[in-house]
């Protein structure tokens, strides 16, 4: 079987060592075995997506000497695609429209923090359909209504390859945004379509997305698509310990080049899990 992997990321900024990490095991996993290794954009935030770092993405990857297969497949292009999914699940039953505000789902006292920030308490689901008719000019977002969307599909698994077989477990997720107003996606809707159109055997990235898998897993059976194998690879962290992102003074892979860095040594030792010496704080 022809493995396919990708790399995803969105153009909100340059990458650094924690992205090309991932980029690397991605690139690696389908070249070992023969396979392609695909570039996929996400953009479908069109407030924080620039299109300069699109171009920085590839600059980088050139750079460090990962080349992909095929075009560079940009999730804004591909709306049609999406708009169409989420008419399905409309149909279905199965999504609904929310009002609240940012602010009012985050000051709800009971509303529990997921990796994605704060779980919806699910407050719009109990509208009735005159409420919703009366409030429809409004702004709203849509949301999966996750119970009765488990209940359709009942028990689904993965395989990680960190870890096994996992029980897909989606509930604790809570009702996802699935698309919003000027948005017919969310990153939960795009990337599974879009790992299922574009072929992907395997999907590799960090053990962050790893409770997103099981809302995946679950619009992949509501929308008949097939499930990769998933690898969840731990996250790279600096010598303090920490995780390495641009909020805690990563360096950019840009900065490393200006410096004169060494891409094959750089490329090696991220092959070997570790941060070159000195790049994974500075004055970035
Ligand atoms: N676009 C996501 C990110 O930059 C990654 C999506 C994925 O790998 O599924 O975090």
């Amino acid at each position: 079987m022809l493995r396919i992997s990708r790399f995803a990321p969105s153009p909100t900024g340059r990458l650094h060592l924690g992205h090309a990490f991932s980029a690397v095991r991605a690139h690696d996993l389908a070249r070992e075995a023969g396979g392609r290794f695909l570039l996929r954009i996400e953009d479908i935030d069109g407030t924080r997506s620039r299109e300069a770092f699109v171009g920085g993405i590839e600059e980088d990857l050139r750079w460090l000497g990962l080349a992909w297969d095929g075009p560079v497949v940009c999730q804004s292009r591909r709306m049609t695609l999406y708009g169409a999914a989420f008419e399905r699940l409309k149909a279905l039953g199965l999504v609904y429209p929310c009002f609240c505000t940012r602010a009012e789902i985050t000051a709800s006292a009971s509303a529990p923090h997921g990796d994605a920030g704060p779980i919806y308490p699910g407050t719009c689901r109990a509208l009735t359909a005159a409420e919703r008719e009366r409030r429809a000019g409004e702004p709203h977002c849509w949301r999966l209504d996750m119970t009765a969307a488990h209940a359709r599909t009942g028990a689904l698994r993965w395989h990680d390859a960190t870890v096994g077989w996992v029980d897909a477990d989606p509930l604790p997720q809570g009702d996802v945004v699935l698309a919003r107003k000027e948005t017919p996606t969310s990153y939960h809707l795009a990337v599974t379509i879009d790992d299922a159109a574009q072929g992907v055997t395997d999907v590799v990235r960090g053990v962050d997305l790893f409770a997103a898998t099981h809302v995946h897993r679950l619009l992949q059976a509501l929308l008949g698509l097939p499930t990769p194998r998933y690898h969840h690879h731990q996250l790279l962290l600096g010598a303090d310990g920490q995780r390495l992102a641009k909020r805690n003074g990563a360096r950019s892979l840009a900065d490393l080049r200006a410096h004169g860095s060494d891409p094959d040594i750089l490329l090696a030792s991220l092959r070997a899990g570790q941060v070159p010496i000195g790049a994974d704080a500075g004055d970035a």
